[in-house]
């Protein structure tokens, strides 16, 4: 009987568990026992994996587990004795090969750098497009729930005010020919003040600090206009998934499944306190010059409550809403929401 240190893996979650291989030469069996395992196979359900350089090997067992062993050259000795019929060695020569393991290091590599430069935004937009409205809806509901439970209170602006901007911002629409459901939410926001942001459901926050900052309703319209925009390309989502995409990986490699719980914790966390990449605030503001031309609104507007929104703030950067806090700075985006009329 020989004894061998090993990692198991149960085959259902990749949590590893530290465990001593016992080989029972006589009867055939192989017992694996750790602190939570504590296993018996016959040989027929044991497969030994062929040896590949000088890295560790695999033990499959039938019932989909296995065992991950460090020690080649004790393995090969027991197996040996144990089950005669293990694979051959040909492909150890052949992968010791010091030339095929540079060029597949330099493969590999090259392969993650394009799947995080490139592939990550390709594949956040593509799952953000194909999540269901049932999902958005669920999530967006949730996040206004925490937001209102956290940082937001009750409008203070008169019911006339909110059925006025309502009435505006549902002209624009028929105008812009966006015929997506948003939904409008007045809400004070606690010392947070002039902001405004859009949900994955398509529910666009308000808050009164805005409203009041505004001299002229066209420049609330405009800001809704941006923030519809965010909404009609899946920004939130997109960003929250690529963030939490390298989390999601993690939690699949190490099996913890609260880490991909904790997606949706992250998208109030992320609403305020992160930014747009330049891109999607680029997108988002060319969609909103487009759509208030379209509808007959001067797109300065736009431009007008960004400074606006800028020298409210000040320099307390941390402070700014969403679309005044982005990398483009804001007074380059205000040159090029002018240029564009
Ligand atoms: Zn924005």
């Amino acid at each position: 009987m020989t004894d061998i240190p090993a990692t198991y893996f149960d085959g259902r979650t990749s949590r590893p568990h530290a465990v001593t291989l016992r080989w029972h030469a006589l009867d055939g069996v192989l017992e694996v026992a750790g602190e939570e395992v504590a296993l018996r196979l016959a040989r027929r359900d044991v497969t030994v994996e062929s040896r590949l350089g000088r890295g560790p090997r695999f033990i499959r067992f039938a019932d989909g587990g296995r065992c991950e062993v460090a020690d080649n050259d004790t393995l090969d000795a027991v197996i040996a004795t144990w089950a005669p019929q293990h694979g051959g060695n040909w492909l150890h020569r052949l992968e010791t090969s010091w030339r095929l393991v540079a060029v597949a290091v330099v493969v590999l590599g090259a392969a993650m750098w394009a799947a995080i430069h490139h592939g990550l935004p390709w594949g956040a937009k593509k799952v953000a497009f194909m999540l269901p409205a049932e999902f958005t809806r669920v999530l967006g509901d949730q996040t206004l729930e925490a937001l209102d439970r956290a940082m937001l209170a009750p409008t203070t602006l008169t019911h006339e005010r909110q059925i006025k901007l309502r009435a505006d911002f549902a002209a624009f629409l028929q105008a812009a020919g966006d015929t997506t459901p948003y939904q409008i939410e007045f809400r004070a926001l606690k010392g947070q003040g002039a902001n405004a942001f859009a949900l994955p459901s398509g529910t666009i926050v308000i808050s009164d600090e805005l409203v009041l900052l505004a001299e002229d309703d066209r420049e609330i319209v405009a800001v809704l206009a941006h923030e519809c925009a965010h909404v009609r390309h899946r920004h939130v989502l997109r960003a929250v998934l690529q963030n939490s995409a390298v989390v999601v990986a993690f939690a699949l490699v190490t099996g913890d499944a609260s880490s991909t719980a904790a997606f949706g914790g992250a998208v109030p966390t992320w609403l305020l306190q992160s930014k747009f990449s330049r891109e999607f605030e680029r997108e988002a503001d060319a969609d909103a010059v487009e759509k208030l031309r379209a509808a007959g609104l001067d797109p300065a507007h736009l431009a007008t409550m960004l400074g606006r929104l800028s020298s409210a703030h000040g320099d307390d950067k941390l402070a700014l809403p969403e679309y005044a806090r982005s990398h483009p700075p804001t007074q380059e985006r205000i040159n090029a929401i002018k240029g564009a009329r």
